[in-house]
């Protein structure tokens, strides 16, 4: 059993008054809610670093699998009511520790996000002394950790917002949200980005929704819903003894972005090249625009960001691939039920040589394949599919029918160039030709099986 995690997002409408956007106030609302959680989140980490050595109390409980008192360390919840206790002034409690007088600092703050507060603040500190200790025993004298900073997105918990969604019609939607004004703590209705897209996401009965975060931008800002689901996948050692079982294999490329096959009973049921459709050449001439750039403004000044729009539109673009990209590959997992995802080890692409647009460029590729891993690997986990990294050495080195070394070459009319980066292999020994990429796709299959080049070497005595 696992767990996968999605975001959906929910962006607010801050466009043209006209067009339906919210108003000016209302966006400065929102700025001064964050800023006013902020401080009372410094409070609270400045709360715990003061009373540290309550978060390491241990404290007795009965067990009940051993019947007997035992101690642990105290749990988040009784450090709440604690934290609560010494802060907050009460009827019943009505002198908290004096330099630690919440209600006094902060008038009328909302019950609910106090306690938002200071489990995150818990988190933060809890998180920074074990840091702390590591470090300690280490003995190094570099890598101090750093005290826990104070800013958040904050979640939003029950009673701090509350959505009204309507289907029907995507003026009335609204979100209802508890902000600071500046003075006061008031409901405020903030028009939302509502679309089918969302509705869909959020209904799907398999997803577990948690308590959303307000995430602030500059220029934006979105309510990110946290959803969780619960997957049930096979073992991979009880995959590989079933004689039926479907592998599904993925060669990371740069112009064939992903070459994915299917295999079953040790033969290929399918294949799908995924092409970048010129998009490597396309941001290799962004990069080399960047390049020039940098080159005409000579050295770069310290904590100045240079080319920020056009780096912000190459990532758009890389992020927007890698997504479509793992998503064919989920596609093609989610075919055969039970299947298992096949990756390589990720090898980077040298980015010696070359000019300086084609080093930047490489770099981006290597960044790109990364993410596409990682996103495949999601979009397939969600799905039941359990991804495995297999042993990369020499998947393009080797045939895949024979198992000899080959040599990789690109035909040129009637020429054939023998050259590293050539697009099709030929095989030495049975002279077998095919796709480079593809040959190598194959070969991962052969990788997890550990057959031909990857099986296990026999011991040798002495
Ligand atoms: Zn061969």
């Amino acid at each position: 059993m696992g767990q996968a995690i999605r975001t959906t997002k929910l962006p607010l409408d801050f466009s043209k008054r006209t067009q339906g956007g919210a108003n000016t106030r209302k966006r400065a609302y929102l700025e001064a809610t964050v800023q006013e959680l902020d401080a009372t989140r410094t409070f609270h980490v400045a709360f715990f670093l003061a009373h540290s050595d309550k978060l390491s109390e241990r404290v007795p409980y009965f067990s009940e699998h051993h019947q007997e008192i035992r101690e642990r360390l105290i749990s988040s919840d009784k450090l709440l009511t604690w934290a609560e206790f010494q802060t907050v002034e009460t009827h019943e409690h009505p002198d908290p520790l004096p330099e630690w007088n919440f209600n006094r600092a902060f008038p009328d703050f909302p019950s609910v996000y106090r306690r938002a507060i200071i489990e995150d603040a818990i988190g933060k500190v809890k998180s920074y002394l074990s840091h702390l200790s590591n470090w300690q025993r280490t003995g190094k004298k570099k890598g101090k950790p750093g005290l826990p900073g104070a800013s958040n997105h904050p979640t939003l918990y029950q009673g701090t917002f509350s959505l009204e969604l309507s289907g029907t019609d995507v003026q009335q939607s609204f979100v209802r949200l508890k902000v600071y004004t500046g003075q006061r703590w008031v409901w405020v209705n903030y028009p939302v980005k509502y679309n089918r897209y969302f509705a869909q996401r959020l209904a799907e009965e398999a997803w577990q929704q948690q308590s959303p975060k307000l995430v602030l931008r500059r220029k934006s800002a979105e309510l990110h819903f946290s959803q969780t689901r619960k997957v049930k996948a096979r073992k991979v050692k009880e995959s590989k003894l079933d004689p039926n079982l479907v592998t599904v294999a993925v060669d990371l490329n740069v112009k064939q972005l992903a070459v994915i096959t299917a295999r079953q009973h040790g033969k290929i049921i399918e294949t799908i090249f995924v092409t970048d459709r010129g998009f490597d050449q396309h941001r290799y001439r962004h990069l080399k625009r960047i390049s020039k750039k940098q080159w005409l403004s000579g050295k770069p000044i310290r904590g100045e960001q240079s080319n920020v729009q056009l780096w912000q539109h190459i990532r758009r673009m890389n992020k927007d691939v890698a997504h479509k990209t793992a998503r064919a590959i989920a596609n093609v997992c989610a075919r055969y039920p039970g299947c298992v995802l096949l990756f390589e080890r990720l090898r980077k692409i040298k980015t010696r040589g070359g000019s300086k647009s084609r080093r930047l460029n490489r770099k981006q590729a290597n960044q790109l394949r990364g993410q596409i891993n990682r996103l495949s690997r999601e979009k397939a986990f969600a799905q039941g599919t359990v991804t495995v990294e297999v042993n990369p050495h020499g998947t393009s080195q080797y045939c895949s029918r024979c198992g000899a070394q080959g040599q990789r070459f690109s035909s040129c009319g009637n020429q054939r160039l023998k050259a590293r980066g050539g697009k099709l292999f030929c095989c030495s020994a049975c002279m077998y030709e095919v796709h480079a990429d593809w040959n190598a796709s194959v070969n991962v299959h052969r990788s997890f099986f550990s057959e031909y080049h990857w099986r296990p070497l026999p011991k040798r005595s002495g």
